[in-house]
This record gives C-alpha cells, sequence and structure tokens, in this order.
C-alpha cells in the first residue's frame, strides 16, 4: 500500500497542470497516467491555440513540457490505469476522525491511499467505428474543429452529426472553408432552432440528409468520403464527396464510469461539481441529502465539463483542483 497526500488521475492538461501546482504546493503528488499519455490533445495535428505557443507546437511536445515541468517540482508518475476506486463518502465515514483516506487501486494490484484525490480522467470523442476513420486518425479526421479547422482554410470539409456540436462546428468550419457538408442520419437536425437555421441559411454549408458514411478514401490522408444514402431503403444510392478534412460531432463520453458509484455525475456521465470550482459531490441516496460535497475529492477538465472543452480550459481548473486540495489537506 501506498501512503499519498494528493493522488492525480489522468495525464492530459488537467492533471499535469494540478501536478504541478500540487508539487509547488509541496504536496509530493503522485499521477497515475492512464491509458492515453497526454491526454484527447494527442489525437490532433498541432495546437495553436494554446498560449504561450506563439508558433504553434506538436501536442506531444506541448504534453511532454507539461510533464517535464511537473516533474521538476516533484511529480511522482505512475504508468498504469486505474481499475477501482473506494472514496470514503460523508454519510458512511467511520474512520477515527470522520475522515479515512481515500482508495485507488492502480491495475488492480497497486492501492494508493490519498488524502485527497484529483479526477482529471477527461473525455473521449464518440467516432464511428469505421476501419478507415482509424486509418486517416491525425491525417484529416478529427474530433475538435476549434483544434483543427484552421489547417483547412479554403478547403472543402465534412462534419458528421446533427446536434448543436454539429452545427456549432459546420458553422465555425464555413468561417474558414470553401465549403462544409454536414452528414446527417436522420432527415432533419437534432439542434436547437437558432443552431438550425444558422446552418440552414450558410450558403456554404450542404446538409446531406439520410446519408450515412460508408467510408474514408485518399492517399496518405482523407482526400474523399463515400456516403450511403437511406440506408436499407429500396432507393439507397452511393454518393462520393471529394473533401481534405472530416469532422466528428456526434458527441463525448466523459471518462467517469468508473466513478459513477462515489460521485454525483450528471445524465451525461460528467461529473458535477460545486459552484464551477473542482469540488465533487456524492451521490444522492436515501441516507445521504443532496449536494454533499465529499471531502477531498476534486475534478479538473473535461470529464467535468461539457461545454468548453478547451486545453486552456482544463489546465486553469487543473489548477484550481490543486489549489483547493491544498486548503483542504491543510485543515486536516
Ligand atoms: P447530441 O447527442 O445532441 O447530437 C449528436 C448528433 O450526432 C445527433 O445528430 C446524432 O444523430 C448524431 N450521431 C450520433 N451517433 C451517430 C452515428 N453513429 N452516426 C451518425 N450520426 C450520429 O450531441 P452534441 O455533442 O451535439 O450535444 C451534446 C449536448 O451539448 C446537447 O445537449 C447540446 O444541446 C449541448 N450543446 C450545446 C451547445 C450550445 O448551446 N451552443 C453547443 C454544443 C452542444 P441522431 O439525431 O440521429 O441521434
Amino acid at each position: 500500500m501506498n501512503r499519498v497526500k494528493c493522488l492525480i488521475i489522468g495525464s492530459g492538461p488537467a492533471g499535469y497542470t494540478a501536478a504541478i501546482y500540487a508539487s509547488r504546493a509541496n504536496l509530493a503528488p503522485v499521477l497515475i497516467e492512464g491509458p492515453q499519455l497526454g491526454g484527447q490533445l494527442t489525437t490532433t495535428t498541432e495546437v495553436e491555440n494554446f498560449p504561450g505557443y506563439p508558433d504553434g507546437v506538436e501536442p506531444f511536445t506541448m504534453m511532454d513540457d507539461m510533464r517535464r515541468q511537473a516533474e521538476r517540482f516533484g511529480t511522482t508518475f505512475v504508468s498504469g490505469i486505474v481499475t477501482k476506486v473506494e472514496f470514503s463518502l460523508p454519510s458512511l465515514q467511520g474512520g477515527t476522525e470522520g475522515r479515512p483516506p481515500h482508495k485507488v487501486w492502480a491495475e488492480d494490484t497497486d492501492l494508493y491511499e490519498a488524502d485527497a484525490v484529483i479526477i482529471a480522467t477527461g473525455a473521449s470523442a464518440k467516432y464511428l467505428g469505421l476501419e478507415s476513420e482509424r486509418t486517416y486518425r491525425g491525417r484529416g479526421v478529427s474530433a475538435c474543429a476549434t483544434c483543427d479547422g484552421f489547417f483547412y482554410r479554403k478547403k472543402t470539409v465534412a462534419v458528421v452529426g446533427g446536434g448543436d456540436t454539429a452545427c456549432e462546428e459546420a458553422n465555425y468550419l464555413a468561417g474558414l472553408c470553401e465549403k462544409v457538408y454536414m452528414i446527417v442520419r436522420k432527415p432533419y437536425l437534432r439542434a436547437s432552432e437558432i443552431m438550425q437555421q444558422r446552418v440552414l441559411n450558410n450558403p456554404k454549408i450542404e446538409v446531406l440528409f439520410e446519408h450515412n458514411t460508408l467510408c474514408l478514401t485518399g492517399e496518405g490522408k482523407v482526400q474523399g468520403a463515400d456516403l450511403i444514402y437511406r440506408k436499407g431503403e429500396p432507393d439507397e444510392a452511393i454518393k462520393h464527396i471529394a473533401i481534405d478534412g472530416f469532422f466528428l460531432a456526434i458527441g463525448h463520453h466523459p471518462n467517469t464510469e468508473l466513478f459513477k458509484d462515489y460521485v454525483a455525475r450528471d445524465a451525461e456521465g460528467y461529473i458535477i461539481v460545486k459552484d464551477n470550482g473542482t469540488q465533487c459531490y456524492a451521490p444522492i441516496t436515501d441516507n445521504r441529502s443532496p449536494l454533499t460535497v465529499i471531502p477531498g475529492i476534486f475534478a479538473a477538465g473535461d470529464c467535468a465539463d461539457p461545454h468548453y472543452r478547451q486545453a486552456v480550459v482544463a489546465a486553469g481548473s487543473g489548477a484550481k483542483a490543486a489549489i483547493e486540495a491544498d486548503k483542504y489537506i491543510k485543515s486536516l
């Protein structure tokens, strides 16, 4: 068993920034890196909107910079996946001082007991599951128009999805690109009325209703997509579109399943945090009143952010979580 003051789960901008702050506060944090070192950002090609990198930066370089910065101040890194947690929830606490440590297992076997845990496990964009999508990941396939749209200036791109995110991304891309296709599987958009109107009134956007993507094509990068109209219907037809970029906007899953019995989450699985900060609530049960804060459990970054999903915002919330964890640990 390893006893630590502050344990951080996740190695994206939120986790690493929390580690920088926690180590500079002398908390000697341990950070469990998880399955995707560097987090979701490393699925993009270049980062141009993170302050401090005027010429842009490769995501792996940026994440490695953050990691080295945390290491310099004393963070210990553990490579591995968290497989189980047991947080000490307020109404169930029975320790001598009512504040027993929180337990986290890495790879089933390594137990960490921590005064404070910062959950920074991020979110994963949903993909269609096509083989060609994996082939061209980072070479024309993206799940973030704000991150990657700039690389497609004056080009033709497609956005998959018919929700608010897809409409927002399509509008954003229409400001940069020559033409934007929206590939929508239903005969209507699911987005809010105002977003629908923006899309439908934008002359650069062509909505392909009732289309599904069969595969992406191209020599070493995306150059086209084969779509099928009204799958399974007698008048089904295959259509080829020439595109340079293929943007997924079919939703995200926050990586919070592991914590579902211990922290309150919204209907989509995002962790609910107190007052736009980082403190977590215990799940509501018969013997626990709503909005009971769990001492020592914090969430930062995309796992608790259904809205902004930007690296710089995640980094900011990682700093907040570490500051709150430091205050909590000093109060013990
Ligand atoms: P949504 O779940 O609302 O929409 C997902 C879209 O992707 C739907 O059109 C869905 O189709 C489509 N889709 C899902 N799976 C597939 C698939 N396998 N193949 C093809 N299409 C697929 O997700 P969003 O990310 O758009 O929105 C999430 C939440 O965030 C919503 O509540 C939204 O309102 C909110 N939001 C608000 C914004 C704003 O207010 N400005 C901006 C962005 C998001 P189908 O309809 O057929 O299920």
